[in-house]
C-alpha cells in the first residue's frame, strides 16, 4: 500500500477529517505501509501537501486549516447527515465549522465505542476477529440514530444514546428508509 492509499483508507475509517498526525498513527498502528528510518508523520505531512498542490480540486484530500485533512467529497458521512450540522454551525469561517466538527466527532465516536465495543450492534459482526488485527482492529461505522436535521443547533451528541456501532452492510440496511431505521428495528429483521 502506499502513503497515499494509507491516508485515504485511514481517513475512510475515521469517517471524518483528522489531524494528520493523528493519521500518521493510525498507519503505524495498522502497520498499512513498510517503511524504515524514516519519520512518517513528515511523510504523510508530503504526501496530504503535494496531492493537493497537484490535483487541486480533484484531490482525494481536503485541507480545512490547523493541520487538519479530510476525504473529498461524500466520504466525511461519520455521523451521517452531519451536513445538516454543519449548515446549522456556519458562523465565522468554514475551517473554524470543520474543526470544531472534527474535534466533536473524534470525541464522540470515541466515546461510543468504548461504550459499545468495535463489534457491529445490530448482527455482532467483528472486523478484526474476521479480518485479523492488521487492517481488522478499530474499523466499524458509527451511526447517528437521531436525525440531525430535525434538532436544534445547540444539540449536544450524546455518544451512549446517539450513536451506535454499525457495520457497514447493517448501516446501510437502517438508511434503506428514510427516516433511517431505528438499530432495533432492523435487529428485528435479522433473520
Ligand atoms: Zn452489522
Ligand atoms: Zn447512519
Amino acid at each position: 500500500m502506499t502513503w497515499k492509499e494509507a491516508i485515504i483508507e485511514i481517513l475512510r475509517q475515521n469517517n471524518a477529517a483528522m489531524h494528520y498526525l493523528d493519521i500518521t498513527e493510525k498507519i503505524v498502528e495498522q502497520h498499512l505501509v513498510s517503511f524504515s528510518g524514516k519519520t512518517p508523520h513528515n511523510t504523510v505531512s508530503n504526501t496530504l501537501t503535494t496531492t493537493i498542490k497537484k490535483f487541486g480540486s480533484e484531490s482525494p484530500f481536503v485541507y480545512f486549516g490547523d493541520a487538519i485533512y479530510g476525504l473529498n467529497g461524500s466520504s466525511n458521512e461519520i455521523l451521517n447527515n452531519d451536513e445538516s450540522t454543519e449548515q446549522k454551525f456556519v458562523e465565522g469561517s468554514q475551517k473554524t465549522v470543520y474543526v470544531n466538527r472534527y474535534e466533536r466527532n473524534a470525541k464522540a465516536r470515541k466515546e461510543c465505542l468504548e461504550h459499545y465495543g468495535h463489534k457491529c450492534w445490530v448482527c455482532g459482526f467483528d472486523f478484526e476477529q474476521t479480518y485479523g488485527k492488521d487492517i481488522g482492529k478499530g474499523f466499524i461505522h458509527v451511526h447517528h440514530i437521531v436525525e440531525l436535521a430535525s434538532i436544534g443547533s445547540e444539540y449536544e451528541v450524546n455518544p451512549i444514546t446517539d450513536l451506535i456501532p454499525l457495520c457497514p452492510n447493517c448501516h446501510a440496511m437502517v438508511h434503506r428508509k428514510v427516516p433511517a431505521m431505528s438499530p432495533q428495528e432492523l435487529k428485528k429483521k435479522l433473520t
